[in-house]
């Protein structure tokens, strides 16, 4: 079901996505070979109390953390751990949701370590960046899910690039994970027509290899099946009558 929010419950999420936000700011600049992945949590959850936000993802179905950290092939939900160190060269994934009064953000960027990235990595990262934002774009009222979807397929498929399928965008409010879900690829389905009130997560997860994707033995750590590099970004954004609003920037 559908949860349509009011002008109040979307201030309420701006929020929560401005706390996301400079969360996610300061576990970024933080980033750098030797530091472990259990230290950005830790700055993560820091931050986020720090502005009365609370970490949405600790404990959530019984996640271990904060924040999620996937590193080169891991496409979402890994774990930060103290043994877990950043080396130059790595590309990191950062997963981070807090709530405000109730209310859910959820943002998502992948971040060189210690590297200016060329040629494939390069493009992998700009590719997928590039694949929300144009999600971003055919987000409207009026239009449907597969609309979004679309965007992000035609725009990374010719490039030979693996659209994940397993894991999807959401709807997301007093819940961190709502209906309806964002297919970042087309389906037969034409999915929920976009409404104002909606708020929904788009987060292309993109291989550099094929799509298919593994659960690590750990029980949450996705990654891709060919050990290819997977990048990964999110924003979660409100349609309103104004037009789309981005909380998450
Ligand atoms: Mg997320
Ligand atoms: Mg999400």
């Amino acid at each position: 079901m559908i949860i349509l929010k009011n002008h109040d419950e979307i201030e309420k999420m701006y929020r929560a996505g401005q706390i996301v936000k400079a969360s996610l700011d300061e576990v970024e600049a933080a980033i750098r070979p030797g530091v472990s992945t259990w230290e950005l949590n830790e700055i993560a959850e820091r931050t986020s109390l720090k502005l009365k936000g609370k970490p949405a993802f600790k404990g959530y179905r019984g996640f271990p953390a904060c924040l999620c950290t996937s590193i080169n092939d891991e496409v979402v939900h890994g774990i930060p751990r103290k043994n877990r160190i950043l080396k130059e060269g790595d590309i990191i994934g950062i997963d981070y949701g807090a709530s405000f009064e109730g209310y859910f953000g959820d943002s998502a960027r992948t971040i060189p370590v210690g590297f200016s990235p060329k040629g494939k990595v390069a493009d992998l990262l700009a590719t997928t960046k590039k694949a929300l934002e144009l999600a971003i774009s055919a987000t409207a009222e009026g239009k449907f899910v597969r609309d979004v979807s679309e965007a992000i397929e035609n725009y990374v498929a010719p490039k030979g690039f693996g659209i994940v399928k397993d894991y999807v965008g959401h709807g997301i409010g007093t819940k961190p994970h709502e209906d309806p879900p964002i297919p970042h690829y087309v389906t037969r389905e034409r999915g929920a027509r976009l409404q104002v009130g909606m708020c929904i997560c788009i987060e292309p997860m993109i291989n550099m290899g094929t799509d298919e994707v593994q659960l690590l033995e750990d029980g949450w750590t996705v990654s891709t099946v060919d050990g290819s590099l997977s990048a990964h970004f999110e924003h979660t954004l409100a349609v309103t009558e104004e037009g789309v609003r981005v909380l998450t920037i």
